[in-house]
């Protein structure tokens, strides 16, 4: 059985995770950000070893390592019946990061429309990532060459996932827009997939 699945895509500091905070209060939707869980993990398991020495540098972790760790929350959110199957969502913002993921992935998805935030101005993305640095206490964005490394990233590696599932899906949102109207956005085409 394929899971119902919309995508959240756009580069770091888009505004992912704002949207997907706020859709996953709505009942039937989940929302699963992919950074998320590898931040939960413990920093002395080899697991998150592994994220932090990636993840520091700006680049993806491997995509075994990634799958599986999502396999294994998909699974507990079933079990613990946060997560229904039959009848909810997902909405996933940071997986899958890139063409192979999406490939290691397309057995497990049913993927029904991708909201694709663009940020035109890259200083309000740097800005956004730097306010973000400092109030959630991540490495990753408060230097800037990991912040130009995983924009970097960004571009060459999960971009292509856009043509992975192709035209017809996307919509794409102005995410220079405040919050509220993106959302709006958002929702706009969400209540009629
Ligand atoms: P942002 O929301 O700024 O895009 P995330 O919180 O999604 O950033 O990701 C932080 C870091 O976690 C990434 O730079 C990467 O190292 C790792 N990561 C998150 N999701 C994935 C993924 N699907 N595949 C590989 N690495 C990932």
């Amino acid at each position: 059985m394929k899971f119902r699945t919309t995508l959240l895509f756009g580069s770091p500091g888009a505004g992912k995770g704002t949207q997907g905070k706020i859709l996953g209060t709505i009942p039937n939707f989940l929302h699963c950000a992919c950074g998320d869980v590898f931040r939960s993990l413990k920093t002395d398991s080899a697991i998150g070893q592994i994220f932090l020495e990636y993840s520091s540098r700006g680049e993806l972790v491997p995509d075994e390592t990634t799958i599986e760790l999502w396999n294994d929350f998909i699974h507990s959110s079933t079990k613990t019946h946060r997560f229904h199957p039959d009848n909810d969502t997902l909405v996933l913002d940071g997986i899958p990061r890139n063409a192979h993921q999406a490939e290691m992935l397309n057995e497990t998805l049913d993927v029904k429309s991708i909201f694709y935030l663009r940020c035109m101005k890259t200083d309000n993305l740097i800005e956004r990532l730097q306010r973000r640095a400092l109030k959630e206490n991540r490495l990753d964005d408060a230097n800037i060459d990991v912040i130009k490394a995983r924009l970097d990233t960004y571009h060459r590696e999960t971009k292509p996932v856009l043509d992975f599932y192709g035209k017809k899906l996307v919509h794409r949102i102005n995410a220079d827009q405040a919050p509220v109207k993106v959302l709006f956005d958002i929702l706009k085409h969400l209540v009629k997939v």
